[in-house]
């Protein structure tokens, strides 16, 4: 064996222990805080698909939307005794008129989320939204913080929203951001049953 082969095998040798390392460690399980951000399309539609799974797994789960955007489907279609889903307010735009009415409903929101994450028997959340509550300073981002750091151990939340803040992204385990590439209302393409709702 000359000297490049060697020193192939020590790099090998190296790279098999650190891939060890990493599966070894990988094979921890814990709730993980996942965060669903940027500007294109899928923040929402993600959550509720690990919504299913976690279902689909028998996990006991809850939905808190804090921007209601009119019923969504999968609420529907999911409903059962495994699924607590929640809205609050009764709509919430982006050119909000009533800055404190929407404040209080995003407290009325954070109440119930608060609950859940107290639970270890909730073990899958969806905060939809609630980067948005965050970014628009309704709620404090400490308290924010120090609840979903508190959570029981195997919890898993999924939060969502544009511009999620940094400290948030900086706690989070799975952070995912949205890019727009092409979205179909530049079209002028209206939302549609099955893709937006
Ligand atoms: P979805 O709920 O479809 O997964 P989202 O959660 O990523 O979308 P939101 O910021 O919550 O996005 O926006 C909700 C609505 O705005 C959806 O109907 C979505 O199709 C639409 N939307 C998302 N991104 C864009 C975009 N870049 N341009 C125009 N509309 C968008
Ligand atoms: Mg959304």
């Amino acid at each position: 064996m000359n000297e490049t082969d060697a020193q192939h095998r020590e790099r090998m040798q190296t790279l098999a222990a650190e891939m060890q390392a990493k599966t070894r460690a990988a094979r921890t399980k814990r709730g993980l805080l996942i965060v669903h951000t940027g500007h294109g399309k899928g923040k929402t539609t993600a959550a509720f698909g690990m919504l299913a799974r976690a279902l689909a797994h028998g996990r006991r789960c809850a939905v808190l939307q804090f921007i209601k955007s009119g019923n969504d489907a999968v609420e529907k279609t999911l409903r059962g005794p495994q699924l607590e889903w929640r809205q609050v307010g009764d709509g919430f735009t982006w050119d909000t008129q009533d800055r404190a009415a929407d404040i209080a409903r995003g407290r009325e929101g954070w109440a119930l989320a608060l609950g859940w994450l107290r639970d270890p028997a909730v073990q899958f959340i969806v905060l939809d939204e609630l980067n948005v509550m965050l970014a628009y300073e309704y709620l404090p981002l400490d308290e924010v913080l120090a609840a979903l750091r508190a959570r029981p151990e195997g919890q898993h939340v999924v939060v969502t929203g544009r511009d999620a803040p940094p400290a948030l992204v900086e706690l989070a385990d799975l952070v995912t951001e949205m890019r727009v590439v092409k979205h179909p209302f530049a079209a002028g393409v209206q939302a549609q049953a099955g893709i937006e709702f």
